[in-house]
């Protein structure tokens, strides 16, 4: 019987609802997710003018016999599957039969196909079957659409620039290299190479690829299950973090999709680690029993609903955090000798034409070509770990306080910073960010505690509004009461201060409250946790020692130890990293210094 099976009505219904070919991404993804499910191993996409002149995906599958090779241009033909249910169950990705009909109605498409015994050719003009005969090729299928909305000119239209359909390409064979390590993939545009990957199954090697050995070395390995759901991956250490949030990728059961609930999740996870403006590069694969997702399809992307999206919260939040909790996460500056590397790579000739990330010029060498990354790997190519996603992930044991070793302040530069030292090499400490952190956690704490606590005044502490901040205050004045404010009105435009929760600083009383009343005046939304953190973040922001304050010795290490006793040493509650460090070693190398050895 033939492969292809004449899909079921109402299933082609569901489907074609919300099926259009819009961009050039659409067309890849069907042909790129038809060559998965024929078994590929390798996988060529090779485009012409980002694919709006020409789109070639060439794979070593299963080939097709010269029924299928003419069936799979019908509408509502597919190999894949019989009903919804399947979706989940099978393995295969290309549900959607009606696309490549689709495709060929509005181009010129040409299919060759090997399956092993023989070999056809056919070519589709604007959907009409042109030409059907017996060729020569290699095993496996070569799809090659030309011309785009040839005689589609208004959908033509709808086409964004280059860069940003090659952009979307892109981002989608990175996400399907990332998914499926095993299988080479080769993006290449206009001759040019923007993406290869070995398919020796390393997923690091196709993080290396993708964001640069740099990246693939800063990764962590998560691993872990509760009942209902298994999360494996990777994730990235805070200083990695970028600009674009596409750099979080989800899977469930190696299926992409894409879920908002799940990229808060990850940010929430990373909050104060990384600025709230950049998020942390994270491969996941979520496995899960299918009976507890419901999905939704859409043709650029998959939505899931999971039924027990908070115990998969718990989970995945407990996996990312107890990483970030236990490992040392001071960023260490490169010595010149490999920044100079970093910068070779991306003088290579032509990488402007294909860095097309739509994120900010510091990560513009996301995407480099081929030439560059050989260039890049054959130096350290052994450097790239192995990543096993069945490897159990070693238990954090590391005590908080053990993660930065005691360090000795030796001075100050620019009233700001820090200088200290250690046998393991040189630190710089932001003393404004290092302080903050230590009073946002104190904050924090004292404000989580429930602890009612009051403290009265001598004399109580007059506070005059203007006009507008007083009527607004006058309707959030239990706000204030909550946090423990004993507060009543007192004449024109102005309130009294009674008592005050104790955790306020009695040095700067009067700025703090004023603080605090700010936050109450324009917070819209009353989220406990998050009013709770912005009084604690502004608090601490003002309440901390400034750029130009002038520290003491004994001060300084004060300073420093406190900092290595809190739960996050290495940034400010903004994400703002509070220390970085020169290894010994690479201090060492700068200096040359073993050249007198
Ligand atoms: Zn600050
Ligand atoms: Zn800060």
């Amino acid at each position: 019987m033939s492969k292809v099976l004449v899909m079921d009505a109402d299933l082609a219904n569901k489907i074609a609802a919300g099926e259009v070919v819009e961009k050039v991404v659409s067309v890849v993804k069907e042909l790129v997710e038809n060559s998965i499910d024929a078994g590929a191993k390798e996988i060529k996409i090779e485009l012409i003018d980002s694919g709006v002149k020409e789109i070639t995906v060439t794979d070593d599958g299963v080939g097709m016999d010269e029924e299928d090779a003419v069936l799979c241009f019908s509408r509502h033909a597919t190999s894949k599957l019989r009903n919804l249910d399947d979706l989940f169950n099978i393995e295969s990705l290309g549900f959607r039969g009606e696309a490549l009909p689709s495709i060929a109605s509005v181009s010129n498409t040409t299919l060759q196909t090997n399956n092993g015994t023989c070999s056809t050719e056919v070519i589709v003009n604007g959907g009409k079957v042109d030409s059907i005969k017996s060729i020569d090729c290699p095993k496996g299928t070569k799809i090659k659409v030309r011309n785009l909305f040839y005689n589609t000119p208004v959908r033509l239209k709808y086409l964004k620039n280059l860069y940003i359909e090659l952009a979307n390409v892109v981002e989608y064979v990175d996400k399907m290299a990332l998914s499926y390590p095993n299988i080479r993939f080769n993006l290449l545009n206009n001759g040019k190479s923007i993406l290869f990957t070995d398919g020796s199954g390393n997923l690091l090697k196709v993080i290396s690829r993708i964001y640069g050995i740099d990246v693939a070395k800063k990764m962590i390995p998560i691993n872990g299950s509760n009942g209902d759901y298994t999360i494996k991956g990777l994730i990235s250490y805070p200083e990695k973090a970028r600009s674009g949030r596409n750099c979080m990728t989800t899977f469930v059961n190696n299926r992409l999709i894409k879920n908002n609930e799940l990229n808060k999740i990850i940010t929430d996870a990373y909050h104060t680690y990384i600025p709230s403006s950049r998020f942390p590069i994270v491969i996941i694969n979520i496995e899960v029993d299918p009976i507890l997702i419901d999905i939704n399809i859409h043709p650029t992307k998959m939505d899931i609903k999971f039924s027990k999206m908070d115990t998969l919260k718990e989970l995945l939040m407990k996996l990312i955090t107890e990483q970030l909790e236990s490992r040392n996460l001071i960023p260490t500056l490169r010595s010149q000798e490999e920044k100079q590397k970093m910068d070779m790579a991306n003088a290579v000739e032509g990488v402007k034409e294909i860095v097309i990330s739509n994120e900010k010029s510091e990560e513009s060498n996301d995407y480099q070509s081929l030439e560059e990354m050989q260039l890049d790997l054959d130096v350290k190519e052994e450097e790239v770990p192995l990543y096993d996603p069945n490897s159990k992930v070693e238990e954090p044991k590391e005590e908080k306080k053990d993660r930065i070793k005691k360090m000795y302040p030796v001075g100050l530069v620019h009233g700001t910073y820090i200088v200290a030292e250690n046998e393991d090499g040189m630190y710089l400490i932001d003393q404004h960010a290092a302080a903050e952190r230590i009073n946002y956690e104190k904050y924090m704490k004292k404000m989580g505690t429930h602890d009612n606590h009051m403290q009265d005044l001598l004399i109580p502490l007059k506070i005059e509004l203007s006009n507008n901040d007083y009527l607004i205050l006058k309707e959030k004045m239990d706000k204030l009461k909550d946090l423990n404010f004993e507060v009543e009105e007192f004449g024109i435009n102005t309130i009294l201060i009674r008592s005050h929760p104790y955790w306020l600083p009695e040095y700067a009383l009067e700025e703090a409250i004023r603080k605090i009343i700010d936050i109450v005046i324009s917070e819209k939304e009353f989220d406990p946790y998050k009013f709770t953190e912005k009084i604690a973040i502004t608090l601490a922001c003002k309440m901390s020692i400034k750029a130009n304050d002038h520290l003491e010795m004994p001060a300084m290490e004060d300073l420093l130890d406190r900092l290595r006793d809190t739960d996050n040493p290495f940034t400010c509650p903004h994400g703002r990293p509070t220390i970085i460090t020169y290894s010994k070693y690479e201090l060492e190398k700068m200096f040359m210094r073993s050249m007198e050895k």
